[in-house]
């Protein structure tokens, strides 16, 4: 064997997809630095593989994907019982996998470190029980990881006769760092303290400051106020907040570019060519995202009546909504969408079934709006593209995300209604009006042109991103 292997950087996955992307991108930064880097990703056990079976295919494609990094498929866990919440059936997952990542770091040579997705709290005990400094890599934002820290001592301040988020309707919450949060755009997760999920996650990000530090998949300019405030300690009173590293964007040039060198153009990157710059709204909600039938003939309303042109990824409507994540067949767009609007579109408008690439849309020049679920790695991939967003959350973290994204970043506005039962067309129409016709519209672009130039900057020779990843690897070697 080597007599002076590299250290190795263990980075440890959750199972989602918008989760597994930025890490896979950490990684390839780690190995042009000379690290040896292993992701190890968790097996979901037989007994919850229908929750996660497109994580599953996903991590698949990733591997296929990106050779130069090795991954390490843990054991699946013994769960007889899965928890019938899906969310915590995914805890519940990771913690029981804690054992086997905990002889997987005491396996290998020369360990520099074990990197955790936000979900992996639990795992920081295989780290200490390793002797492996631990770190967080966030996949989310800057503000919610300064909302999210705070919470724990929010409800201690609260406790005992303290509402819950669900009973505050839109009461602003004033935590340090982030610009007032209704308290019904906090995620589903923490609306209800009396619920397990609440009291999970408030633990949760209680362990967090155990890290020797976290790196966040954002820029410093994107999100001064939050980075300072985790900076400053601010967000958590009482106790020290680890180092925070903001070294972001890390977006990838994904799913479209490997295709694309091999020959194989996504079909609605050669429509865009045809059209028009900055002419096209592009509608896709995240790996996961879809919405009702109902919705879809609003959307499609919505459209045809604002007369823009768009490229629209549809996917077939969940059975049941809470199972968003659960994988579909195809949609069958004749019966979904309205009558003729396919024919009567097929000039202006592209309709595209479960997948677009869509780093390579949103950096098309054809491309002026993004009608985004905000999911982070959307945010940060229009932020870079230089694209306005039209904000219309779904699930998880994303009612957060769209908080600053409309009143922090000032890049999107809000679409009405996401949190009713439907989105009308007049307000698809009214909002896509906005952003492509109006002054409020062209500021927008303003402000998005600098986040596009601040991104570039952040990740450019001795820009803010890599000396924060600098500081990273410097920390690395001290604990060596
Ligand atoms: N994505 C894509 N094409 C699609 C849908 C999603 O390339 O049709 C990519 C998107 O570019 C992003 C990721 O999948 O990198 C989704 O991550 P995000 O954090 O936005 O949302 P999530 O899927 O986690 O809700």
């Amino acid at each position: 064997p080597n007599p002076n292997p590299a250290p190795t950087v263990v980075l440890h996955a959750c199972l989602g997809v918008g989760h597994l992307i930025p890490m896979v991108e950490l990684a390839k930064l780690l190995l042009r630095r000379g690290l040896a880097v292993v992701i190890a990703v968790p097996t979901p056990p037989a007994s919850t593989a229908d929750y996660f079976a497109s994580s599953a295919s996903a991590v698949g494609a990733l591997e296929a994907a990106n050779p130069s990094v090795s991954f390490h498929h843990l054991p699946p866990p013994d769960y007889p019982a899965p928890d019938p919440d899906p969310f915590l059936q995914m805890l519940d997952v990771l913690r029981l996998t804690v054992p086997a990542l905990a002889a997987v770091l005491r396996s290998l040579p020369s360990v520099a470190a074990l990197v955790l997705d936000l979900f992996c709290v639990d795992a920081l005990d295989a780290a200490a029980s390793a002797a492996v400094p631990a770190y967080f890599y966030y996949t989310s934002c800057a503000g919610d990881l300064a909302a999210f820290l705070h919470l724990p001592h929010y409800f201690a301040a609260t406790a005992g006769g303290g509402a819950s988020f669900k009973d505050m309707g839109k009461a602003p919450l004033r935590f340090p760092g982030v610009p007032p949060i209704p308290a019904s755009d906090m995620p589903h997760t923490v609306l209800d303290r009396a619920d397990r999920t609440c009291a999970a996650r408030v633990g949760h990000y209680g362990r967090i400051p155990e890290a020797r530090g976290v790196l966040i998949n954002t820029y410093e300019w994107l999100e001064a106020r939050a980075v300072r405030a985790l900076r400053d300690g601010a967000c958590v009173p009482g106790r020290a907040t680890p180092p925070v590293y903001p070294i972001g964007p890390l977006i990838v040039r994904g799913h479209g570019a490997a295709a694309e060198e091999k020959g194989e153009r996504h079909a609605c990157l050669a429509w865009l060519d045809a059209q028009p710059e900055r002419s096209v709204v592009f509608l896709c909600f995240g790996s996961l995202g879809a919405v009702s039938a109902a919705q879809l003939k609003e959307i499609a309303r919505g459209l045809e009546n604002s007369g823009h042109r768009f490229l629209w990824v549809v996917r077939r409507p969940p059975d049941d909504p809470s199972k968003f994540f659960l994988s579909r067949p195809e949609p069958d767009l004749e019966a979904l969408l309205p009558e003729g609007f396919l024919e009567r579109r097929k000039d202006r408008g592209m309709v595209v079934k479960m997948w677009a690439p869509q780093v390579e849309v949103l950096q098309h020049a054809a491309t002026g709006a993004f009608v985004t679920h905000c999911g982070w790695n959307s945010v940060l991939e229009a932020a870079s593209a230089g694209v306005p967003m039209l904000c219309w959350p779904l699930y998880a973290e994303q009612r957060l995300n769209k908080v600053f994204v409309v009143d922090e970043m000032k890049a999107g506005v809000v679409v009405d209604g996401y949190d009713e039962e439907i989105v009308t067309a007049e307000e698809v129409e009214k909002k896509v009006r906005l952003v492509m016709e109006s002054e409020e519209g062209d500021n927008l672009r303003e402000r998005l042109t600098l986040a596009k130039e601040k991104a570039a900057e952040a990740l450019a020779d001795g820009g803010p991103s890599r000396v924060a990843f600098e500081e990273f690897l410097n920390d690395l070697k001290l604990v060596k």
